[in-house]
C-alpha cells in the first residue's frame, strides 16, 4: 500500500469521533491492506512500531525531528519553533512549510509505500550509542524529503509519540471481528486472540491470514504476556458470596506491584500490569525465579510487595517507585527489597492452564513454588460465611493488606485474561468504614492555575470508563490533595497530551481549558458520589436527568502510571459505589454491633 492512501485513511479516521464510523473506516483499511503489511498498519494506526511489550518506542524528542525539518525545508530552527509554539502541532507544521517549499519543487521521487516509511521509522527507534543522534536526524531528513507534505504531516507525529487517532486497540479488534467473522462468537475469539497474546498486530495478520482460524491459532506463548484477569469490587459479604455461589477463595489482596513472570529454563521476563518488560527493575526477582520455581516453562503471576529490610514488615505501594530507574538497580534492590506472593498459574511446562479451575491452578502454583521467607503463595482460606469473610478482610487489613480479593472456586472459574468480570471480587476495609473508597481515574481535560498556581495547571477534569461504549465519561474535577511539585509534573505530562479539540471516546459537557487525551490515571479518593446535572458518567442510570459525580474529591498522591486508561475505575464500579453507599447510610446499618 501507498503510504499516502493509509495517511488518506487517516484523515477519514481524524474526521470523526464516532466509534462506528472509526470501526467502517478500518474496515475499509484491513480489507485493503497486504498480508505482510496489515500488522505494521496496525501498530502504526496505534502510534506505535510495535507491541507494547518489545518495548522499542518512536517517541523522538521534537527538537531532533525539528532539526531534519530545517535540513528538509532549509526554514530555521526558530522559525519551526515559532510555528510549533502558534499551532501546537509539529506534524501540521512540517506539512504547511512542506507544501510552501514543495509548490517551488518538482519532486520525482518514487511514492513512498507504508512499508518503506515504517522501516525506515524502525531504522531510527533502534539507532543508539555515538553518532546516533546524527545518523537519526539524517534519516529522518530523507525520508520527509521523499514524503508529500501530509505524509510528512503523519510521519512527525509518528515520531514524536504524538499520533493521537483516537484509535484504541479494542476498535481495531472491534474491526476485524466484523470483517472476518460478524459474530458475537467470532468477537469472543478475536478478543481472547487479542488478551493472550498483547499483540494487536499477530491478531490482524492472522485473521487475514485464515479468518476466524487464525485468531484460533493464537495460542499464550512464553515472551509475549497475556493481559491480566481483572477484579470487580463490591462492599459487602454476603453479596459477595452470593455473587459467587455462596462459596469463595479470600484471598489476601496485598498493595504492591502485580508481575507476569515467564521463565524459560534460566532466561525470565518480568512483565508489568501494562505489559511492559521490567525485567530489569528487579534482578533479584529474576534470581529468586531461576532457583525457585521449580518448572522448567512457566507463567505465573504475583504481587511483589516492598518490605522493611530489617523487621520484613510490608511497606506501601510507593517504596516501589525506587525501582524504576535505569541504573543504580542493583542497589536499590538491595535497599528497598520485596516479597513475592503468587496467586495465579497461566501456564506450567507445555501445559496452557487458563481454562483450568482456580483450585487447580492453585495447587500447581503450590507444587512449583519453593517457599521462604521472600516468596510464597498469597495466604487465603476458603469461605462460606460472611461473617468468617468479615474477620479474614479485617485481618488482612491488619496484617499491612488492603483487604482481600474473593475468587470463584467453581468449575467455572477459568483465567479471564483482559478481563475484568465477577470471578474475583475485591473487598477493601474502605468500602466499609468511609463512604467511598479511592477511584482511578482518567484525565481528560485541565484548567490553568491562578496566583502560585498560575501558568500551570491547577485543576484536571477528570473521567471514568463506560466499558460497554469504550468511552471515557466526567465525574469530577480535582484541584486539592496536589503538591508542588505535582503541578510542575503534571504540567509536563498533560502538556504532552494536549489537543484543540475534544478526544475522541471522550464524553464531556463541562469544556476545561485544554482537552488532553485519557492516557493519565491518578488515584483519588472522595466523601460521596452525588447526582450531577453537569458530569456524564452513569448520565440517566440512576437519575433521568443526572450523572455521577464525586464530591470533594482530592487526589491521594498516587499516579497510576501501571494503569491504562481502560484499566480505570469504570462506570458500572461507580453506580455500585453510589448504590452500596445508599445502603449504608440506611439507619439500620447504622447500629452499633454487639
Ligand atoms: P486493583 O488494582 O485495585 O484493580 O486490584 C487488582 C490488583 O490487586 C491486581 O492487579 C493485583 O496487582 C493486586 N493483587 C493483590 N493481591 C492479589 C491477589 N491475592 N490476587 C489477585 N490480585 C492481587
Amino acid at each position: 500500500m501507498e503510504f499516502l492512501t493509509l495517511v488518506n485513511y487517516y484523515e477519514q479516521l481524524e474526521a470523526t469521533t464516532k466509534r462506528l464510523e472509526m470501526r467502517d473506516i478500518l474496515i475499509q483499511l484491513f480489507k485493503e491492506a497486504e498480508l505482510e503489511e496489515i500488522d505494521k498498519i496496525a501498530y502504526l494506526t496505534l502510534g506505535t512500531l510495535y507491541p507494547a511489550y518489545v518495548g522499542i518506542e518512536l517517541g523522538v524528542a521534537e527538537k531532533l525531528a525539528i532539526r531534519a525539518l530545517k535540513m528538509v525545508t532549509g526554514f530555521d530552527e526558530s522559525k519551526i519553533e515559532e510555528l510549533l509554539n502558534k499551532i501546537g502541532d509539529l506534524g501540521q507544521v512540517a506539512e504547511n512549510i512542506l507544501s510552501q517549499k514543495k509548490s517551488q519543487l518538482v519532486l520525482f521521487t518514487q511514492p513512498l509505500s507504508v512499508l518503506d516509511v515504517y522501516n525506515k521509522l524502525d531504522k531510527v527507534a533502534k539507532m543508539s550509542g555515538e553518532g546516533a543522534i546524527e545518523n537519526k536526524v539524517k534519516t529522518l531528513a530523507g525520508l520527509l524529503a521523499q514524503a508529500q507534505p501530509k505524509e510528512a504531516k503523519y510521519i512527525i507525529r509518528l515520531l514524536t509519540g504524538k499520533m493521537r487517532l483516537g484509535v484504541a486497540d479494542m476498535t481495531i479488534i472491534d474491526a476485524v471481528s466484523m470483517l472476518f467473522g460478524g459474530t458475537k462468537e467470532a468477537r469472543e475469539v478475536f478478543e481472547r486472540a487479542y488478551n493472550i497474546s498483547s499483540d494487536i498486530g499477530i491478531v490482524v495478520r492472522e485473521a487475514k491470514k485464515s479468518g476466524i482460524d487464525g485468531a484460533r491459532s493464537i495460542k499464550l506463548s512464553i515472551g509475549r504476556p497475556a493481559r491480566p484477569m481483572l477484579a470487580e469490587r463490591l462492599s459487602d459479604s454476603k453479596e459477595i458470596l452470593e455473587k459467587l455461589g455462596g462459596r469463595g477463595l479470600a484471598e489476601y489482596k496485598y498493595d504492591g506491584e502485580r508481575l507476569q513472570i515467564h521463565k524459560n529454563d534460566s532466561d525470565i521476563i518480568i512483565f508489568s500490569r501494562r505489559q511492559e518488560n521490567i525485567t530489569h527493575q528487579f534482578p533479584d526477582v529474576v534470581e529468586r525465579c531461576r532457583s525457585r520455581l521449580r518448572a522448567r516453562k512457566a507463567i505465573v503471576e504475583c504481587e511483589a510487595v516492598a518490605v522493611e529490610p530489617d523487621t520484613g514488615d510490608m511497606l506501601p505501594f510507593q517504596e516501589l517507585m525506587h525501582r524504576r530507574r535505569k541504573y543504580d538497580v542493583e542497589k536499590a534492590a538491595q535497599l528497598y527489597p520485596v516479597s513475592l506472593f503468587f496467586f495465579d498459574a497461566l501456564l506450567i511446562n507445555d501445559e496452557e492452564l487458563l481454562d483450568r479451575p482456580l483450585l487447580e491452578r492453585r495447587s500447581i502454583l503450590d507444587e512449583i513454588v519453593d517457599k521462604s521467607e521472600d516468596i510464597s503463595l498469597t495466604k487465603a482460606i476458603e469461605v462460606s460465611d460472611p461473617e468468617a469473610l468479615d474477620r479474614y478482610m479485617l485481618k488482612a487489613v491488619e496484617d499491612g493488606c488492603e483487604g482481600v480479593i474473593v475468587k470463584d472456586i467453581s468449575p467455572r472459574s477459568i483465567y479471564t485474561a483482559g478481563a475484568r468480570g465477577w470471578l474475583w471480587i475485591k473487598y477493601k476495609r474502605s468500602y466499609v468504614s468511609k463512604l467511598i473508597d479511592t477511584l482511578d481515574l482518567v484525565v481528560i481535560g485541565a484548567f490553568y492555575g491562578k496566583g502560585k498556581r498560575s501558568g500551570k495547571f491547577g485543576t484536571v477534569l477528570v473521567a471514568a470508563y463506560d466499558k460497554s461504549m469504550d468511552m471515557f465519561r466526567s465525574i469530577c474535577k480535582v484541584g486539592t490533595g496536589f503538591k508542588d511539585e505535582d503541578f510542575d509534573k503534571l504540567t509536563e505530562m498533560l502538556k504532552q497530551l494536549a489537543v484543540p479539540h475534544k478526544p475522541p471516546r471522550v464524553d464531556s459537557t463541562m469544556v476545561p481549558d485544554v482537552w488532553v487525551m485519557p492516557q493519565l490515571v491518578l488515584e483519588i479518593v472522595g466523601d460521596e458520589i452525588t447526582l450531577s446535572p453537569v458530569h456524564t458518567a452513569g448520565f440517566g442510570k440512576i437519575a433521568k436527568d443526572a450523572g455521577l459525580a464525586i464530591r470533594f474529591p482530592r487526589f491521594t498522591g498516587r499516579y497510576r502510571f501501571d494503569k491504562a486508561p481502560e484499566d480505570a475505575t469504570t462506570i458500572d464500579e461507580v453506580i455500585e459505589m453510589y448504590k452500596s453507599q445508599l445502603k449504608v447510610i440506611q439507619p439500620k446499618e447504622e447500629v452499633e454491633p454487639t
